[in-house]
């Protein structure tokens, strides 16, 4: 080879490395993953960060955290300190309280979603919460309550109708009111730091609070891809692939209960008669609004098998997977579409229950007509 041969070869060599280098670059960047786990809600929350410098994603989750760690203090419907034990206290005692704008929104949103579920999602309840022990971070152990002790909760009436919220000024006309947001407060923080990281301008990211999920953007070149867990054996009942901005999100009596006398005692209150839901073992919805998803898992949860389509539509959701605790696997057209089988197959064959049209929702018109509704 002629010397100026080399030089030719040489330089295109190098041109190639260069341009090697720079796409492997660009894929690094891509493929850039980020992930931090932190303890709040009573939970594990996981995010992760793809496609981004380290230093911005772990900007990023330091702003996420720090977001977290103030709502889980906010919000804490029993330890003093936050506002939201300030205005607990304030109901009480039939005082009006002014609050801060993210927990005045909540309320807000947590009022509008209760009377969409015909009170079956009711964060007014806390004083039941409390009284059957599932407001601690560990679940209750002994026996349940007193039939009478519950029904002189129940007597009293609570529920999200009684507040008024004018601006960030609450007051409740009923001081039996004790706000408990467990039912959708992952829901509702998740989509603020959502929020929080797109205004940061992070594309693709992936938020997940002990199963409950909110998605950004994709995994790369493909969805990200959650599964749901499977409430009888260690393992999944299915995958399903999110698009971006969605949510997947699942409720259920397979994790936070208690036993005695061999009776299941589990963390979902049914506000009608205050005692635990029996017989669903878990009811996931998929959606694009965290707080609706998480409510609506909840509310849907206390509907039970044979009423769920009727209050997932009051409520404005079309993607539910409910599991019995016989095994069924009960699905909208809408989740039945999306539900990929993990192993070879689904474990029970999916029966496909329509929603009803849209209702009006089942709303609130005035004080007190959430809960008649559903009954
Ligand atoms: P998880 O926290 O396991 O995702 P949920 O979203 O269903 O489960 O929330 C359960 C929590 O919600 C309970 O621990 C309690 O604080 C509260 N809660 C229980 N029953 C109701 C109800 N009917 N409406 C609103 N909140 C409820
Ligand atoms: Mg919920």
């Amino acid at each position: 080879m002629t010397r100026t041969r080399r030089r030719q070869v040489g330089a295109g060599l190098s041109a190639l490395v260069a341009i090697l280098l720079l796409v492997t670059a660009q894929h690094m960047r891509q493929a850039q993953v980020h992930r931090e786990t932190l303890y709040v809600f009573g939970t594990l929350v996981e995010i992760e960060i793809r496609g981004e410098a380290p230093e911005t994603a772990r900007a990023a989750t330091a702003a996420a955290g720090q977001l977290l760690q103030e709502l889980h203090r906010d919000w804490h419907a029993w330890q003093p300190g936050g506002t939201l034990g300030a205005l607990n206290a304030a109901i009480v005692q039939g005082r009006a309280l002014r609050v801060d704008d993210r927990l005045a929104a909540v309320l807000r949103r947590g009022r509008d979603l209760s009377c969409a579920s015909g009170g079956l999602f009711d964060p007014a309840i806390g004083r039941l919460v409390g009284l059957w022990g599932f407001h601690a971070d560990m679940p209750p152990t002994g026996a349940p309550p007193e039939r009478a002790e519950i029904a002189a909760l129940l007597a009293a009436r609570p529920r999200m109708t009684d507040l008024r919220l004018d601006g960030q000024t609450v007051r409740s006309t009923n001081p039996a009111v004790h706000l408990d947001l467990g039912g959708f407060a992952k829901g509702a923080a998740l989509d603020m730091v959502a929020a929080d990281l797109r205004a940061r301008g992070i594309a693709n990211a992936v938020l997940n609070a002990g199963g409950d999920v909110n998605v950004m953007g994709a995994h790369g070149d493909r969805p990200w891809r959650v599964a749901i867990r499977d409430p009888f054996v260690w393992g999944a009942v299915a995958a399903v692939s999110l698009a971006p901005g969605e949510v997947l999100y699942t409720s259920g009596n397979y994790e936070r209960y208690f036993e005695h006398e061999g009776e299941r005692f589990a963390h979902i209150l049914d506000p009608r008669t205050g005692y635990p839901v029996r017989q669903i073992v878990s009811v996931s919805v998929l959606d694009t609004d965290g707080a609706r998803a998480d409510a609506a898992a909840t509310a849907l949860s206390v509907a039970g098998p044979r009423d769920w389509p009727r209050v997932a539509a009051a409520m404005g959701v079309s993607a539910v997977l409910m599991i019995t605790e016989s095994g069924a696997l009960l699905a909208t057209p809408d989740m039945a579409a999306r539900l990929a089988p993990v192993g070879a197959e689904l474990p029970a064959p999916l029966q496909i229950v329509p929603l009803p049209q849209a209702q009006p929702a089942l709303a609130c018109a005035g004080p007190g007509v959430g809960r008649q509704a559903a009954l």
